[in-house]
C-alpha cells in the first residue's frame, strides 16, 4: 500500500486546513510522507476570464495570478513555512506544486524561472484551462459551449496534456481526464485523443496519478477512467494514487478502492517515492 500522499492543498491557497492539520491527518492515515502541492496558476489574462468572478465570490481567487513574480514570492514564503514545520515536527514534508501548464514560450520561460528560484521537490502538471478563440475557458465554460466548439476545445485540452507531459517540466500528470468532472469527453470518440496523451506521458517517462477526488455516488470512479488506465498499464506508465485533499479529512480518501481499480485495469507499476524524487532531481 502506498505510504505517501503528494497531491494536497492547504489554507492560503484553496485548501481549508493548515499544513499542521494535514500532517496530523497524514500520520493518522498511516502515511510517512506528506507532499503539499498548492496551485501554481499564472496567466496574463486570467483575471479577465469568465470564471474569475466566480472564484472571487467563492473565496478562492487567491490561487489565480497574472504575474510570475508575485506567485514566486508567495511560494517562497509558503515553502519556508513547510521547511520550518518539517524541522519542528520531524515529519517528512515535501514541497510540491500543482501547476497549470500553458503551451507558450513566455509561460515556459516564466515557469523555469520559478523552478530555479523555488526548487520544488516535485511538480504536478495539470490543465484546468483551455485558451480558445481569445478566451481562457475552464471545464464549465467548455461544457456550456456549442457541440462543435466544445469538441474543438476538448481537442486543445488533450493536446495540452500531451504537451505538458512532453515539456519535461513535471514529474506527475494530474487527473488527465478532467473534463469528465463536468460530464464531457467520456464517449468513445475521445479514445484517439486520450491515446495521444498517454503515448506522450509514456515517452516522457512521467508518472500518472489516479486521483480519488472524483469518487461520488453519481460517478463512482477516479481520474482517469478504466480505458485510460488499461492503456497506461500496456505502456507500463508508473502510477501513484492521489487524494487531492483540500481538507485534512480527505487525506488518503478511497486509496483502497483506487488501488483495487488500478489492479483490475492491469496496473502493477506503482511508483515509489524514491524513484519519483530521483526522477525529479534528474530532470532539473
Ligand atoms: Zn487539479
Ligand atoms: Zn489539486
Amino acid at each position: 500500500m502506498q505510504n505517501f500522499t503528494l497531491h494536497t492543498h492547504t489554507i492560503g491557497f484553496d485548501g481549508k486546513s493548515t499544513v499542521a492539520q494535514m500532517i496530523t491527518a497524514a500520520r493518522a492515515a498511516g502515511f510517512d510522507t506528506l507532499g503539499v502541492s498548492n496551485h501554481f496558476i499564472v496567466y496574463p489574462e486570467i483575471k479577465k476570464s469568465r470564471m474569475y468572478p466566480y472564484a472571487v465570490r467563492g473565496g478562492y481567487s487567491a490561487i489565480y495570478s497574472d504575474s510570475f513574480d508575485s506567485v514566486i514570492e508567495k511560494f517562497r514564503i509558503h515553502y519556508n513555512e513547510l521547511r520550518q514545520l518539517q524541522s519542528e515536527s520531524q515529519a517528512n514534508i515535501l514541497c510540491g506544486m500543482e501547476v497549470d501548464f500553458f503551451p507558450t514560450r513566455t509561460w515556459c520561460d516564466g515557469f523555469l524561472r520559478a523552478i530555479d528560484k523555488l526548487r520544488p521537490d516535485y511538480t504536478i502538471g495539470s490543465v484546468h484551462f483551455v485558451y480558445y478563440d481569445g478566451n481562457l475557458c475552464n471545464m464549465h465554460d467548455i461544457a456550456k459551449a456549442a457541440p462543435t466548439v466544445r469538441d474543438k476545445m476538448l481537442n486543445v485540452y488533450w493536446d495540452n496534456i500531451a504537451a505538458a507531459a512532453t515539456s519535461g517540466l513535471f514529474n506527475i500528470m494530474a487527473h488527465i481526464d478532467l473534463p469528465k468532472k463536468v460530464g464531457i469527453g467520456r464517449d468513445d470518440k475521445w479514445c484517439d485523443a486520450e491515446m495521444r496523451a498517454v503515448d506522450a506521458i509514456a515517452d516522457a517517462g512521467v508518472a500518472m496519478e489516479i486521483n480519488t477526488g472524483l469518487y461520488k455516488p453519481e460517478i463512482y470512479e477516479p481520474y482517469p477512467s478504466a480505458r485510460i488506465l488499461r492503456a497506461a498499464a500496456a505502456k507500463n506508465i508508473p502510477v501513484l494514487i492521489s487524494d487531492d485533499a483540500h481538507v485534512s479529512n480527505q487525506i488518503g480518501r478511497q486509496f483502497d478502492t483506487a488501488q483495487q481499480f488500478a489492479h483490475d485495469c492491469g496496473i502493477n507499476n506503482f511508483i515509489t517515492l524514491q524513484n519519483l524524487l530521483d526522477f525529479s532531481r534528474k530532470t532539473r
